[in-house]
């Protein structure tokens, strides 16, 4: 990559088009600014061999940035080994169909600590990332926002190392959010990169993907998506601190205001 894209998840909220699909989605998303996508295959993997084709062309058309979230039933740490084998089946079937569509990264909360220790937990989800066929499509770790996840930014980063296939995927809004509002200044966002820089290296920063938005939480974690400026999320700091260690790749906004706040994002990154 050799920028950094900014872009929502799910389909855009204000385009006025009365049957809006992935296809003028796209198209309606990149004409207000955007470039980037992610698609939500978190309740079924919805780009089928019927739609495939105009999703594509609207992509290549546009030059867009197509990812993919990956199922909410991924546990891969599961206490009964055919939920564990379920869960790498929804991986596979997730990348089919990002694949169609020529789509880059799949993003995935690989599991539950459940009753297992972490170490444990680690372990386990090791052993299942390493059954995936490596393809050209990057699986990426997400960092998660509840302490009952799997998934902290250390846990994830030393995966990264160890399974060649995996990436990174920073939601920083779950790492503010898990660690009860922890991300206050630019520095809390600059040590988070400047240890994934140290871990991984430049190439981590160079092809980055990152979620980010207003959220709302306590002390057990996230519990839902907020508007940015209704939020205590430093989308400010963490920005700069972004443009500073020069990150490219992909900014995914989550949240209720969809486009409109992916813009704030994108605008207020270009000014600083
Ligand atoms: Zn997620």
């Amino acid at each position: 990559m050799n920028r950094l894209l900014f872009g929502i998840s799910g389909l855009p909220i204000s385009s006025g088009l009365k049957n809006i699909n992935y296809a003028t989605g796209i198209e309606y998303v990149k004409s207000i600014g955007l470039d980037a996508m992610e698609l939500l295959f978190v309740r079924n993997v919805n780009v089928t061999d019927k739609n495939k084709d105009i999703i594509l062309k609207a992509k290549l058309e546009n030059d867009f940035y197509l990812s993919a979230h990956g199922s909410h039933y991924i546990n891969l740490n599961s206490d009964e080994d055919e939920k564990q084998e379920q869960s790498l089946e929804r991986i596979i079937k997730a990348t089919d169909g990002l694949a169609k569509i020529k789509g880059k990264s799949l993003i995935f909360h690989p599991g539950f600590y459940l009753k297992d220790t972490k170490q444990e937990a680690y372990d386990t989800i090791k052993e299942n990332l390493r059954k995936l066929p490596s393809r050209e499509i990057d699986y990426r770790l997400e960092t998660t926002g509840k302490s009952t996840q799997f998934g902290t930014l250390e846990e994830l980063v030393s995966l990264c190392k160890e399974v060649k296939s995996c990436k990174l995927c920073i939601d920083f809004s779950h790492i503010h959010a898990r660690g009860n509002g922890s991300l206050k200044n630019y520095d809390d966002f600059a040590q988070i990169l400047q240890y994934v820089l140290e871990e991984l290296g430049r190439t981590a920063l160079d092809d980055l993907h990152i979620h980010m938005g207003g959220v709302n939480y306590n002390e057990k974690g996230e519990k839902n998506h907020l508007p940015l400026l209704e939020s205590d999320f430093n989308y400010v700091g963490c920005l700069k601190a972004l443009k500073d260690f020069k990150v490219k790749g992909c900014v995914i906004l989550e949240g209720p205001l969809v486009e409109k706040d992916a813009l704030l994002l994108k605008n207020t990154y270009k000014v600083l």
